[in-house]
């Protein structure tokens, strides 16, 4: 009997060295069979018709490892339109599968943290798929310095990859970015920015001051509507904009957690961050806020994304909520990256899945 137990651990011994010391060979065919996956995933192919929205980065301007920088991606029938672009927004976007040549970028305002994905977000469409005309950047005055400036720094990089990949692979014509800047006709606060192939996006004026122009986008497809705020602290326009959509997609700072950045920032004496953490919360919203907008305007579910501070502990999530399940009775998610709110056409279904846990 010894004898047997002691062949058998000799046995599972060496089938563990033997799988050690194979471990490469065996991660290099895991490899092979991921990658071909990987290339021919398409989820915008593979979604029923209907208005998603796909979370490319809940995260805000400060460190997060759990978030990429604001971006949501609305896919309304096969088109997709990418609402902010901020750090590692394209790569979250490849991570869950997400990307379009037929698509185009709509900035809600030009703060760092909202437009510092863009290049990336270009090049990868680019030559990652394959677009043949340049990516349309629609936003609010001041688009077209973005724009300019994003094309300037990214023009070598441009001339390498058709040097080196040539002009099938990455069509000079295509590279880039070209700016569609549009403004609010006197005394107005909401334009009409699409309105193609049943695609109706409108973009409206929010407070986000001194921070001017600043916009929300709402989104009408089959019967199907939800409201992107951008940054802002509550603004009654987006209230009626909002009115009965089915998702409101809203960014939420919580005070009480930035207070005690605040605070720490004093107590390692640095009295400038200290500002920062003392002036943030004049021009964003809390989430009972939030809530509160979002039961006046009677939508049918509630997403907080944009968030502030970082919440690297689960437990964090309700301290930041404080009472806004309470003032919002419907479903209230805290975004993160990866999300994908599903609003088929033709129903009244809101569901909710993640693409990357
Ligand atoms: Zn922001
Ligand atoms: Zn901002």
């Amino acid at each position: 009997m010894k004898r047997i137990f002691t062949g058998l651990l000799i046995l599972v011994a060496l089938l563990a060295v033997g799988l050690f010391v194979m471990r490469g060979q065996i991660a290099v065919a895991v490899m092979k069979r991921a990658s071909a996956h990987t290339m021919s995933q398409d989820v915008i192919r593979d979604l029923p018709d209907g208005l998603h929205a796909a979370i490319c980065g809940s995260g805000a301007p400060l460190p997060d490892a759990d978030r990429a920088g604001p971006c949501t991606a609305i896919i309304a029938g096969k088109r997709l339109f990418v609402v902010d672009a901020g750090e590692s927004a394209a790569r979250t976007m490849g991570r869950m599968g997400v990307g379009s040549a037929n698509s185009l970028v709509l900035l809600t305002h030009f703060h760092s943290d909202h437009i510092d994905g863009l290049g990336n977000l270009s090049i990868q469409r680019w030559v990652g798929m394959s677009a043949t005309t340049p990516l349309e950047v629609h936003g609010p005055a001041g688009v077209e310095r973005v724009v300019a400036g994003f094309n300037e720094a990214y023009a070598l990089d441009a001339g390498y990859r058709t040097a080196h990949h040539g002009p099938v692979v990455a069509p000079p014509a295509a590279a880039g970015m070209v700016a569609r800047p549009f403004t609010f006709a006197d005394g107005a606060d909401s334009v009409v920015v699409l309105d193609e192939d049943g695609v109706k996006i409108t973009a409206f004026r929010v407070d986000h001051g001194p921070v001017e122009p600043a916009v929300g986008y709402r989104f009408d497809y089959k019967g199907r509507s939800l409201v992107v705020s951008g940054d802002t602290s509550a603004s009654p326009n987006l209230t009626r904009q909002a009115t009965g959509v089915d998702l409101l997609i809203h960014e939420a700072l919580a005070p009480n957690l930035v207070a005690i950045l605040h605070d720490g920032a004093l107590a390692a004496g640095s009295p400038n961050r200290a500002k920062i953490f003392a002036d943030i919360p004049d021009y964003h919203t809390s989430p009972e806020a939030v809530a509160g907008i979002a039961k006046a305007a009677g939508v049918k579910a509630l997403l907080l994304t944009h968030i502030l501070p970082p919440l690297p502990i689960k437990a964090l999530e309700g301290p930041f909520l404080g009472d806004s399940r309470k003032i919002y009775s419907g479903p209230l998610w805290i975004a993160r990256d990866g999300d994908l709110i599903s609003l088929p056409a033709g129903g009244s279904d809101i569901t909710r899945k993640n693409l990357l846990h």
